[in-house]
């Protein structure tokens, strides 16, 4: 069974992981109205990986036989003034979802619930991969510029982004 802190925990992070997929979801409505349809589909691809993170968790608390708990989802932000911001957005926010992850994974490793940081341990995994993707479009999008050919060409190179449910959850 898990321990009331962590399943507390666990559900926090599901809301938190829902905020997330709002908050991509937003952005790519946000630059499918701006008519950058490249770039929203970017982040509509990252909008479905956190609803998959989020039923992650969901899986693993029924697995333990835990109950999840679905709490409102705080508002997101609606506009961004350029693409740079939007994924200089994105990274601030995965380096505060690492931090709630890492966090997460010490109460589980202090709790010897060891099931649960190995699960966590996924995510760590994640969390390196998720920031090198925003730092490396921030890279692109301020060398390139935001004006005429160079945008044009990030948003057909961002236009190719499939979604893969993640492998932790196609596994099970
Ligand atoms: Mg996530």
């Amino acid at each position: 069974m898990l321990s009331n802190n962590i399943q507390d925990a666990l559900n926090a992070q599901i809301n938190a992981e829902m905020w997330s997929a709002n908050l991509y979801l937003s952005m790519s409505m946000h630059f499918e109205a701006e008519g950058r349809k490249g770039i929203a589909n970017w982040f509509y691809i990252q909008y479905r990986e956190e609803l998959a993170h989020a039923r992650v968790f969901m899986n693993y608390i029924n697995q333990r036989g835990g109950r999840v708990e679905l709490k409102a989802v705080d508002a997101v932000p609606t506009t961004w003034a350029s693409a740079l911001d939007a994924f200089k957005a994105t990274l601030e926010h995965e380096k505060k979802v690492t931090a709630l992850i890492n966090n997460l994974f010490a109460m589980a490793e202090s709790e010897h619930d060891y099931a649960t940081r190995d699960r966590l341990a996924w995510f760590v995994t994640e969390q390196v991969e998720e920031e090198d993707n925003a730092r490396t479009l921030i890279d692109k999008f301020s060398l390139i510029g935001e004006d005429g050919m160079g945008l044009y060409m990030l948003d057909q190179e961002l236009a190719s982004r499939t979604y893969t449910a993640p492998s932790i959850l196609t596994e099970e």
